[in-house]
């Protein structure tokens, strides 16, 4: 493991939140039926993210992750995970792209409640070296359904 880079300085509140899904991951582990799993790293910053999801029909019903890495990353999964369950497919690769709009500083996607917790990682859009450490939890899912839409 190479050394990650220091946190960027985040709001009080926000740093909280991070570090508390860091610490105590949401939906981390393995599915024994996924129907959807994915491998990413980040090596700009050593983390890495397996992604693992049981969709039925058009909707996902459960989302796991084992990974490592900063708490960005981890604390990133671990929020993603939460707000995945019982989407549809279109409804998560909506939010998929509202995430990244967030990072790339979009105002309206920061204050948008679907986002859940995960707007606690807006203010990561000002850190771009960090960026792909909040985004690769979603690149793993966008290319989970690559090729199927
Ligand atoms: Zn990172």
């Amino acid at each position: 493991m190479g050394t990650s880079p220091p946190d960027p300085q985040l709001s009080g509140l926000y740093q909280e939140l991070i570090l508390d899904h860091y610490r105590r991951p949401r939906n981390k582990g393995t599915l024994d039926d996924a129907t959807h799993s994915v491998s990413l790293n980040n090596p700009l910053c050593g983390d890495e993210i397996d992604l693992q999801l049981r969709v039925d029909g058009d909707v996902i019903k459960e989302a796991r992750f084992i990974g490592r890495g900063c708490s960005i990353s981890q604390a990133a999964a671990s929020m993603m995970t939460q707000l995945l369950k019982d989407r549809s497919i279109p409804h998560a690769l909506a939010l998929a792209a509202r995430m990244s709009a967030m990072m790339q500083g979009d105002e309206g996607a920061a204050r948008d409640k679907a986002l859940g917790e995960l707007r606690a990682l807006a203010g990561v859009s000002k850190f771009p070296i960090r960026i792909k450490c909040a985004l690769l939890p979603w690149n793993a899912l966008t290319d989970a359904f690559k090729g199927e839409r």
